[in-house]
């Protein structure tokens, strides 16, 4: 088996296809290698040696180390340097990466092969004794922390007194004797932190950092990354060892980071980051704040124009915009990585919108480079503009950053992940206040509602990460003063304590004292609300382009889940074709109907229990007539009513009173209801439809509601498509005893008012028994004439986890991945999502062409839609602001 895998010199063994073995980025520098990019030499361990690793006891396989040998003399060759020689050294950087990239989570050690003799050796050939140095502590720094663990903060101290002692500010105003003397104390710092001394041997030193990367795989911040962003099923990481390119090496040299577009708002301008003498690591790490790309123009005009050359051949040949690193060498250019670059939502929709229109992509392509959460950051709040301008009169502007991540937020500054965290489990909304992140900031990052940093540019670890996750984000406010002991945050002449509260705008970067309502986004404004402004903006025109090729493609239907006809308005603007769930019980809650639900309740004969429910009508009818209104000419399936009576009722002793003195009874009366009503487990208690089946006035008042306002509604030239739905059945016989009821019922009214009204009944598949024995339930003149399969019911009783009390243990079956993910979210494919399956199949065999869907809350789960529209349903219902999403992921179903 072939585990190591050469580049250099214009060919390669690997190329861009190659990710699962190569990871993206050892495949990417194959790549390049052979399209003429120049790219230093190296070679990738594949991503098998890290997955045999975890398979095999933590053993690497037999065979890796003489082919790793033969590889090292590869390099050697292409490179003309050898490891440990001190005429011309061969010095190597070694960076993990997978298939798919984890910014920030696997760790990198640059300057590799330096020990004391060649350092000293190096300084005099390049004659540069303080580039020699500076690389060999920026050396022992990286191989401390990252192969042995070493806390950085530890040589960081070192480095500070070295500074101290020199009286100079930044590293780069250090002599080379000083550097000198750095590494010494780096080294007993290693050698005191890991009671070994540093390894001189550069074999020995690469085989450690081969170790480290592999064992980065699986340290907790990567296993949380993956978790979140959902990545499973990888071999492990590849290993790239690659000789070092100096960006050191005095103000002819230099590193940088750069997007071939912009990756906050998607523009076509080349974007990115660089610093004159400095390496990989300081850009990314935001220690010191870096040049706008664009500058470089000035500074190196030909090396420039051979980026920007660069640039414009890696985005045309892999077709989609690119995130790249380089270095510069004494006036030379390496690339050291392209992959494909992370976006905002916005980016991704400008991008995938912009190439549609420069000819570059299809429609279809286009819609497949937008997922779900990026459609949702144009969905996101923005600060009230009104309050924003106000605050900012106000005096009340604290500062402003880079705009890293979108949308905006407000809440409390803590200045510690650890605190976000908690606060966050709090119910706290807080605001993620540092100087600068790292990989062990994830969680709090991800507990905050926006993450700020004092330093550290576009790119840095708080803007990669942030911006992936569509969190608002400023970075690289340097004017901030941020004391971390004090737990304080002062500027502009306002100091911020922990807890104070901070309105952030990640899309302008401004920071503001105190609270600012967010409101709706232009796409929001202009699509739901009419707003003729919103109307105008460029986000505006390519959301609606966007969401219209989607629908040139999708086959399933997305319609909503909305019990109100507001909520129908809202989501016939973002798109939806009807409701797939209107759950009446919402609209018991509404102003004073709780108390002739309540009268319903305490009735004691069934005369009175008609009269209380007789109260209920006009308000029901007058619901349905206004969401007939809304969905003209759609769909609407209403559900009977399911929840069990109980939840009607107070809960505590003055509500109990209040409702005694209303009813006229005597408080022990509404007591003993209570107490009889009460269930050990009311969700498979008497509910849905079984509350039918014991008291049959409320379906028939339900559908008289129903179609009385489809008469009305008709009258008025709407075109209605009633479609009543009896929920929780698991035998046949609950629906047809129901369904003959509400057909009675319906006849009766169409034939007396004359009005040409056509109606469905049909049934929730929420009960796994249902679905087993779909054909039964869809068969036959008595059968169900459409399926929704209510994945949250049937989720909860496949598992038999219950729906409202999973948070008690889900964190440890996702910990012990027993569970990848909450099924609750996404479907369960091979269970819950069988039942599905095998409940269509059948119940189509009952009933040819039966109309089946979804509307449960993975309807508008863009994993969940696709699974739906392979297993053939006719559509799919989700909330109303999901209904975008939905449309895309079921466009990308068929693509
Ligand atoms: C379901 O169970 O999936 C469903 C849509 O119904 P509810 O959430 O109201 O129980
Ligand atoms: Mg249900």
């Amino acid at each position: 088996e072939k585990y190591v895998y050469s580049w250099g010199g214009g060919t390669a063994e690997g190329n861009a296809t190659m990710k699962q073995e190569l990871g993206g980025k050892g495949a990417n520098l194959a790549e390049m290698t052979t399209i003429g990019v120049p790219v230093p030499p190296g070679f990738t361990v594949s991503t098998k040696v890290c997955g045999y690793y975890y398979s095999h006891n933590e053993t690497l396989p037999s065979t890796l180390e003489a082919e790793i040998t033969e590889h090292i003399a590869r390099l050697e060759k292409n490179k003309g340097a050898t490891f440990g020689d001190l005429e011309n050294p061969l010095l190597v950087s070694v960076r993990s990466g997978a298939a798919v990239s984890m910014p920030g989570m696997m760790d990198t050690v640059l300057n590799l092969g330096l020990n004391d003799d060649v350092a000293a050796a190096m300084g005099k050939k390049i004659n540069n004794e303080r580039m020699a140095y500076d690389s060999y502590r920026r050396f022992i720094n990286m191989f401390g922390d990252v192969v042995m663990g070493v806390d950085h903060h530890k040589f960081e101290v070192k480095l500070s007194e070295a500074k101290k002692k020199a009286g100079v500010q930044n590293d780069n105003e250090l002599s080379a004797d000083e550097l000198k003397e750095v590494c010494q104390e780096y080294k007993k710092v290693y050698e005191a932190e890991t009671g070994e001394a540093f390894p001189t041997d550069a074999r020995d030193q690469l085989d450690k950092s081969i170790m480290a990367v592999i064992k980065s795989w699986m340290t907790p911040r990567a296993e949380l990354y993956r978790q979140k962003e959902k990545i499973f099923g990888l071999e492990g990481t590849a290993v790239n060892v690659q000789a070092m390119a100096f960006g050191n090496m005095g103000q002819d040299s230099g590193t940088g980071v750069a997007f071939t577009r912009d990756p906050s708002l998607g523009t076509n301008e080349f974007y990115g980051e660089f610093l004159v003498d400095a390496q990989g690591e300081d850009v990314v790490a935001g220690i010191r704040t870096p040049m706008p790309i664009k500058e470089m123009k000035t500074v190196w005009p030909d090396i420039y124009k051979e980026l920007d050359d660069i640039r414009l051949k890696l985005e045309k040949h892999y077709g989609d915009m690119q995130d790249v690193e380089f270095t510069i060498e004494k006036g030379k250019l390496y690339m050291l990585q392209t992959r494909t670059g992370k976006r905002t939502g916005l980016a991704a929709v400008k991008i995938a919108w912009d190439m549609v229109q420069e000819g570059k992509i299809s429609k279809e392509e286009a819609l497949k480079r937008i997922d779900g959460d990026h459609l949702n950051q144009l969905l996101f709040p923005i600060l009230n503009p009104s309050e924003k301008a106000s605050a900012i009169s106000d005096n009340r502007l604290f500062s402003t950053g880079l705009p890293a991540g979108p949308g905006a937020a407000t809440g409390q500054v803590v200045f510690t992940a650890d605190d976000a965290v908690a606060w966050h489990k709090q119910g706290k909304n807080v605001i993620l206040v540092r100087k600068e992140t790292s990989p062990e900031d994830v969680a709090g990052m991800a507990s905050a509602e926006a993450c700020i940093t004092s330093t550290g540019g576009m790119t840095s670890h708080a803007a990669v990460v942030a911006r992936s996750w569509g969190k608002c984000c400023v970075v690289g406010a340097g004017d901030l003063a941020i004391d971390y002991d004090a737990k304080t945050v002062t500027c502009n002449g306002m100091t911020v304590k922990e807890g104070d509260i901070l309105a952030v705008d990640g899309s302008t970067g401004e920071m503001i004292v105190g609270e600012i309502p967010t409101s709706a986004s232009p796409v929001i404004a202009g699509v739901v609300d009419g707003d003729t402004e919103a109307q105008k903006t460029e986000v505006f025109k390519m959301f609606n382009d966007i969401m219209n090729w989607a629908d040139g493609v999708k086959k399933l239907t997305v319609r909503t889940n909305a019990d109100s006809p507001r909520d129908s308005k809202v989501a016939r603007a973002l798109g939806a074709q009807g409701i797939g769930l209107c759950r009446t019980e919402h609209m018991f809650f509404e102003g004073d109907r709780v108390w002739s639900v309540r009268k319903m309740i305490l009735a004691e004969s069934e005369e009175a229990r008609k009269e209380a429910i007789a109260e209920l009508l006009p308000y029901q009818r007058e619901d349905f007539e206004g969401i007939f209104k809304e969905m003209d000419g759609y769909g609407c399936t209403i559900r009977l009513l399911d929840p069990p009576l109980h939840e009607f009722l107070p809960g505590d002793e003055a509500g109990m009173k209040e409702m005694a003195e209303r009813m006229n009874v005597d408080i022990s009366v509404v007591k003993e209801k209570i107490e009889s009503l009460h269930e050990l487990n009311p969700m498979l208690g008497h509910r849905g439809c079984r509350l039918s089946i014991t008291y049959p006035e409320i379906c028939v008042m339900q559908a008289q509601a129903i179609i009385e306002a489809a008469c009305n509604e008709a009258k008025k030239g709407t075109v209605v498509k009633p479609e009543i739905m009896v929920p929780l059945i698991g035998k046949e016989e609950e629906f047809q005893i129901l369904a003959k009821i509400i057909r009675e019922t319906a006849d009766a009214i169409i034939a007396e008012r004359g009005v040409d009204v056509s109606y469905q009944v049909g049934t929730m598949m929420e009960i796994p028994r249902a679905t087993l024995v779909a054909d039964k339930v869809s068969g036959g003149d008595a059968g169900a004439e459409f399926f929704s399969f209510g994945t949250n019911d049937l989720t909860q009783m496949t598992f038999g986890y219950s729906r409202d009390d999973i948070g008690s243990f889900l964190p440890e079956y996702l910990d012990q991945k027993i569970l990848r993910e909450d099924p609750f979210q996404s479907i369960d494919q091979e269970g819950v999502g069988y039942l599905v399956e095998r409940g269509v199949t059948l119940g189509r065999q009952g009933r040819p062409g039966l109309k089946c869907g979804v509307c449960g809350e993975h309807g508008g789960d863009p994993a969940s839609v696709k699974f739906f529209h392979g297993v053939g349903l006719d559509y799919v219902s989700c909330s109303p602001y999901r209904v975008p999403i939905a449309r895309l992921a079921a466009a990308q179903a068929v693509i």
